[in-house]
């Protein structure tokens, strides 16, 4: 029986089964549930199961096996294929499970899986803790940890996953088991880049960090005239291997917002710009950022002392759900001459305010990793590059995404191959194969063993090898 034939009562059996809500088309705030935060998504399902604990998710993977439905799972809702919905699909979703749990004694965090990155930062840095997230805090915890996760610690700390120390995941067969170095070690090595792909994540425990002063870092962007963009390039990738790792900075091509704390005067002006994050004591910082703060001749230098949790979130204003997305990705393992040349072309063709072009350093403690030690293979001290076409407007999503193909399409004869399982759209079983390079496999073999008949692929799909 596939989805779109699972009878309405069988729905109705699955609603009584369940402690939180099945909500089903027709019914008032379908359309909400199924939106996600890319507005270019727009999928309908089945019927969308707002899971309120571990029960109901082992109660919706059992209903879906025995009625042959195919299921999505959503957790912050924010991947830009949009694999947190499907169309005619079971979406077993997991966003009212945020519930987090300090322990300030052993520095770990415990976190539902339908937490954001806002609320674990929220959670920690009340004691001065973290743990290596992304760059935006509206971003789910689930798909970012499952994927790799890449943010300001990776320098320093490393990549999200290398500090999972443990996830509760209910299998194909509706068992629940918890993974960690001693149980089930095979699935734990999958889960850490592999995303959902072998069952799912109902809670993460994470090792957390001392940062900064009490959680206060000092951070915020320096940005330069679009037109010193190789000047700024060529600096940055000298300068970033001999920083020290406390101290993060990730390069983007923007357009200066039209808004406060910018000055009048630059906004709507296309920019290159770092957004920084010195996360040691506070007593080093001048010696330390001296280097950043004397470069060139910027337009702005926003570094200030702030809360951890307020650089986290900078950007989730000027990113609210419900815009347009399109994105392209690739893994760089450094940024070539030709690599400027492309940047510099279209960074001047920027086709709206939103849209960017970001590269993020996978070094330091990640590239420590050895990169057979997770699914995540890249981790040959590089970058992890995305360019992303944003618009509010739908009548521009046809204008974001040529803007994006054709920088991708120049761009990518620099990359290293493959691309972040979490930047890519819906490319291809042969680009799926490329992320994981020689862990591939292995994380096939994983898959037989945990999810033969793939009930989970509404994903960058991994398939059940031998
Ligand atoms: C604005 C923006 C900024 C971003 N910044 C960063 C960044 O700084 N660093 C970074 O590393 N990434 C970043 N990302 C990418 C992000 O990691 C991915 O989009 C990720 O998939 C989001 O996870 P989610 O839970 O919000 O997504 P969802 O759309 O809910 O899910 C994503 C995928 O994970 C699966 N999944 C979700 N929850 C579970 C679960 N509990 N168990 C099993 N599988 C599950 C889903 O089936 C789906 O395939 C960013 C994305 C956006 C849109």
């Amino acid at each position: 029986m596939t989805t779109s034939t699972t009878a309405t009562t069988a729905y109705a059996e699955l609603a009584a089964a369940m402690r939180g809500d099945l909500i089903v088309p027709g019914d008032p705030g379908y359309d909400q549930a199924r939106a996600v935060y890319n507005a270019m998504i727009d999928k309908h399902p089945g019927a969308i199961a707002r899971c309120r604990d571990a029960a109901d998710v082992i109660t919706c993977v059992r209903f879906a096996r025995s009625h042959g439905t195919e299921i999505a799972v959503r957790g912050g809702g924010h991947n830009a294929a949009g694999f947190g919905v499907w169309d005619d699909a079971l979406v077993i979703d997991l966003s009212l499970l945020r519930s987090t749990t300090v322990s300030p004694q052993n520095h770990t965090v415990r976190v539902d899986a339908g937490a954001t990155w806002g609320d674990v930062d929220h959670a920690t840095v009340a004691f001065g803790m973290a743990t290596p997230s992304g760059f935006i805090a509206s971003t789910g915890v689930a798909g970012l940890t499952l994927g790799g996760g890449t943010g300001y610690l990776t320098r320093r700390f490393g990549l999200t996953i290398d500090n999972l120390l443990s996830a509760d995941v209910v299998l194909a067969d509706g068992s629940l088991v918890t993974a960690s170095e001693s149980s089930n070690s095979d699935l734990f090595w999958a889960l850490r880049g592999g995303g959902g792909n072998f069952g799912i994540v109902t809670s993460f425990t994470f090792r957390c960090h001392d940062i900064g002063e009490a959680g206060t870092i000092i951070g915020g962007p320096v940005l330069y005239d679009l037109a010193d963009t190789p000047e700024v390039m060529r600096w940055y990738r000298e300068l970033l291997p001999s920083l020290p790792e406390e101290l993060n900075g990730w390069i983007a091509l923007l357009t200066i917002p039209p808004a406060p704390p910018f000055p009048e005067t630059l906004w709507g002006r296309k920019a290159c710009g770092i957004v920084w994050c010195y996360t040691g004591p506070h007593d080093r910082a001048d010696k330390v950022l001296e280097s950043v703060r004397s470069f060139g001749s910027p337009l702005v230098v926003g570094l200030q002392p702030m809360p951890f949790t307020v650089l986290q979130s900078v950007f989730d204003g000027l990113y609210p759900a419900g815009l347009q997305w399109y994105w392209r990705a690739d893994f760089f393992n450094e940024i070539s001459d030709a690599a400027i040349d492309v940047h510099v072309k279209y960074g001047a063709q920027l086709p709206t305010g939103h849209s960017t072009m970001h590269l993020y350093p996978i070094d330091g403690a990640a590239s420590r990793v050895p990169a057979d030690a997770t699914a995540f293979a890249y981790r040959d001290g590089g970058y992890n590059g995305i360019i992303a076409g944003v618009d509010p407007d739908p009548a521009n999503a046809g204008l974001i995404s040529q803007w994006t193909k054709d920088y991708w399409e120049e761009l990518h004869p620099t990359s290293a191959g493959g691309a972040y399982v979490n930047f890519l759209m819906d490319e291809g079983h042969d680009r799926v194969k490329a992320s994981y390079r020689g862990n591939y496999d292995r994380l096939a073999q994983v898959k037989r063993r945990y999810d033969p008949d793939n009930m989970f692929h509404v994903n960058q799909n991994i398939q059940p090898g031998g």
